[in-house]
């Protein structure tokens, strides 16, 4: 059988099916009768016993691949036999008669509510430890197996109906060989952790977790979007030669990575890198870009219980900064709402995320949170070039909110003593349509600009970047996108602002030709896509680019414009 998904990081896999659904139990108020305390006692132990059992396999495995993710289990061996919880719950079997799952949950509960208030930092971040632990108790209570992306068995395709930011952080790249999920698009979260991750991915195969069985051999082809089940010696045979000449192509492409992006008629193409946090494996990327084009700063915030200080952010920040030395850095202010959710953070729960209360809109409402990260990265910024951009900027209004917010975390780090660099550039995403529009008045009030192309063709288009339903409707290639992009461009070359791309486009070969036919010089993208990129740019000449762009803006489709550019970039890409 042959599925067809969205194919949105390339590449061939075969392997196993592993179906992700993280365990969530729906526990309710559960009684034992007085006569069965001791034996529900012995189940309490029992439970424990196969919980350390677990904790003890995963640890054994991790000392050797990743010590440090090693000591979190060691950490949660602890818990698990720490004196007061044992405790209360042996208390709440024998006298409150609770069953020993249900004298868990409420002794944990107790615990992380008492924790959850801790003035100290490191007694808050215990919770989520304490959280973990409470549900390997539980799951294994209902004789569910376990389940996450960091700790796995084994190479295998990861399955699932979605994958959170905070899933696709914490997994472990050398065992995910393919990713297939039944919703999100080219530009969703997932599919861009996945291509810097490079591995292959196809989204938006509905019902694939119906589809697909746990443990079933699956050849998964993310460069034409197929999923091949029940395969024969013969078309297993097809699909390895098929995935040999696949790496055969993209070794060839990986030559053009360390060249200088410099085109045969001698232009200087920036070619920058989009990041997610601070980790040694992104900051490779600085040995072959020429600075971060896009910190994608909401990631510090994910997949935790509790904000992160002012002096982490310090720190992560410079550590970035300093990578990169005087080459730019530029961070994109918490983009927290739409598809990126929070546990530290309070959200409204609204009808269309990606239309409300996100990005910038949501550091407004928080403003404390907002500032924090503001001060912490002026603070960093005398340790490289920092340019610093908010998403989601809408309006004028918008910008002068944020500038003078600026102001005052500058005036009040200047009221303490605390040094921060005089030289930080300020500027916008540009990925509201709205924005876009005025661009030339914009460029006169900011230092410069990022397209986020994403979410301008999500809003242009009006459709959800996430929903399989419309995807179709989702063009890329659109050229009312392509002449609003030109008159960005255009109007912060006029102001002789900087002006970049950091959305999927600048990585895409196809799209990226057409931006720098329409001037555009700086392009930032995930690592995966920076050879590909470098290899259009040292073949070509500005002269091929303008009349490449030229003829797009005038053509009526996006399904002609994508086949034109096909055509005619076929020997670059
Ligand atoms: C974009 O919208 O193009 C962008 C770069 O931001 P994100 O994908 O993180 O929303
Ligand atoms: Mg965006």
């Amino acid at each position: 059988m042959t599925f067809k998904g969205n194919p949105v990081s390339p590449g061939i896999a075969a392997g196993p099916v592993f179906l992700y659904t993280p365990f969530k139990p729906q526990l309710e108020e559960n009684l034992i009768p007085e006569n069965a305390v001791e034996e529900n006692i012995k189940k309490y132990e029992d439970l424990r016993e196969k919980a350390k059992a677990e904790l003890d396999a995963i640890r054994a495995k991790l000392e050797v691949e990743d010590p440090e993710k090693a000591k979190i289990f060691a950490a949660h061996n602890d818990i698990l036999f720490d004196d007061a919880m044992d405790e209360e719950i042996r208390d709440a079997i024998t006298y409150d008669y609770y069953s020993p799952e249900w004298a868990i949950h409420t002794t944990y509960e107790k615990f992380i509510r008492i924790l959850s208030k801790a003035k100290d930092e490191i007694i808050r971040e215990r919770v989520a430890d304490l959280r973990d632990v409470r549900s390997r108790l539980v799951r294994i209570w209902y004789n569910v197996p376990e389940k996450n992306l960091s700790t796995l068995e084994k190479p295998v395709v990861v399955v699932a109906y979605d994958l959170f930011p905070s899933d696709t952080a914490t997994l472990d790249r050398s065992k995910v060989l393919a990713i297939v999920t039944e919703i999100g698009g080219p530009t969703s979260h997932s599919a861009i952790i996945a291509r810097s991750y490079e591995i292959p991915a196809v989204l938006g195969l509905q019902d694939a977790m119906t589809l697909l069985k746990d443990d079933e051999e699956v050849i998964v082809d993310a460069v034409l979007g197929d999923i091949i089940t029940e395969a024969d010696q013969a078309t297993l045979a097809e699909y390895a030669a098929k995935r040999e000449a696949y790496l055969v192509k993209a070794a060839d492409t990986k030559k053009y990575k360390d060249v200088v992006a410099i085109t045969k008629d001698g232009v200087r193409i920036n070619v920058e890198q989009n990041i997610a946090s601070a980790d040694a494996m992104e900051l490779e990327g600085a040995t072959c870009t020429d600075g971060v084009g896009l910190f994608r700063s909401e990631f510090l915030y994910m997949g935790r219980e509790t904000l992160p200080t002012e002096e982490e952010q310090v720190e992560l920040y410079k550590k970035v900064l300093i990578a990169y030395g005087d080459r730019p850095v530029i961070l994109r202010t918490m983009d927290i709402g739409g598809d990126k959710k929070l546990d530290c953070m309070e959200m409204p729960k609204e009808e269309n995320p990606f239309l409300g209360l996100r990005a910038l809109r949501l550091s407004f409402a928080n403003l404390p949170i907002f500032k924090t990260q503001l001060r912490a990265a002026f603070r960093a910024s005398v340790n490289g070039n920092l340019w610093i951009m908010f998403p989601m900027v809408g309006s004028m209004n918008d910008v002068h909110r944020v500038k003078s917010i600026v102001e005052e975390v500058k005036a009040e780090l200047k009221a303490e003593g605390l040094a921060y660099s005089e030289e930080v550039k300020i500027g916008v995403m540009v990925e509201v349509p709205t924005i876009a529009v005025i661009a030339d008045i914009v460029a006169k009030e900011v230092d410069f600009c990022s397209i986020g192309t994403n979410d301008l063709t999500q809003y242009s288009t009006a459709v959800d970047r996430m929903n399989p339903n419309v995807a179709g409707y989702y063009q890329t290639f659109h050229p009312a996108l392509f002449r609003l992009i030109g008159h960005v461009i255009k109007s912060f070359n006029a102001e002789g602002k900087s002006v970049g791309v950091c959305g999927e486009m600048g990585g895409n070969p196809l799209t990226a030709a057409v931006l720098m036919g329409l001037g555009m010089r700086t392009l930032s993208m995930g690592i995966a896509s920076v050879a590909g990129i470098k290899k259009l740019v040292t073949n070509i000449t500005i002269p091929e680019l303008e009349a490449l762009a030229n003829k797009v803006v005038n053509m009526a489709t996006a399904s002609e414009i994508e086949e034109y550019l096909k055509k005619e970039l076929a020997e670059l890409i």
